[in-house]
């Protein structure tokens, strides 16, 4: 079995902004892909990363968020120890947002290097998806991690996390974002100009 780093899209790519289609077969080629999103995601150092930002417009997205000490149940039964179930693969998440207040925290995007924000989500959400096997699974999840299923769940329907930024943290990472939209724009064309 070989496992590949994949290059990682960077925003102004469409693919970015695209709906992911569902995952409707559960087969060899997907159990790859996921293999490949976390050896990317890990070559990346990132806790997340979904499939439109290497380039495939489903809805799937791997993370491991190991080292978080947060309360987490999986199919109804609690978790002591999250690294037990880490890393996950995720196929067409659907998230419910759980009672709470959201709180703002800096988030990064592998799809935007050198950009981080405040962004505001909420503190615990459930998220009915399907494994890499196809079968339907419940994970109630809290903090650090409830804010990554956030994050590539928007990723899996083309928003985000500037879009999610408060006004005062979007306008100071926007000279970056810019920055980033030109040089990839630049890079599709193929002229090497982006400075
Ligand atoms: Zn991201």
């Amino acid at each position: 079995m070989t496992v590949a780093v994949l290059p990682i899209v960077n925003y102004g790519d469409p693919v970015l902004r695209a709906r992911g289609e569902p995952v409707r077969a559960f087969d060899a080629a997907l159990a790859q892909l996921a293999r490949d999103m976390l050896e990317t995601m890990r070559d990346a150092r990132g806790i997340g990363l979904a499939a439109p930002q290497v380039g495939r417009p489903l809805q799937l997205f791997v993370l491991d968020t190991g080292h978080d000490r947060e309360p987490l149940e999986l199919d109804g039964r609690p978790i002591a120890d999250p690294a037990e179930v880490m890393p996950l693969a995720l196929a067409n998440a659907e998230v419910t947002v759980l009672p709470g207040e959201p709180e703002p925290m800096e988030e990064g995007c592998l799809s935007f290097p050198g950009v981080r924000g405040e962004v505001p989500r909420v503190e615990r959400v459930a998220v009915d998806f399907r494994d890499l096997a196809g079968a339907p699974r419940r994970l109630v999840a809290t903090g650090l991690l409830a804010r990554c299923i956030q994050h590539e769940h928007d990723h899996c329907q083309g928003v985000l996390f500037i879009d999610r930024m408060g006004a005062a943290h979007r306008l100071r990472v926007e000279p970056k974002v810019r920055r980033l939209l030109r040089e990839t724009q630049a890079g599709r064309r193929g002229d090497g100009s982006a400075a």
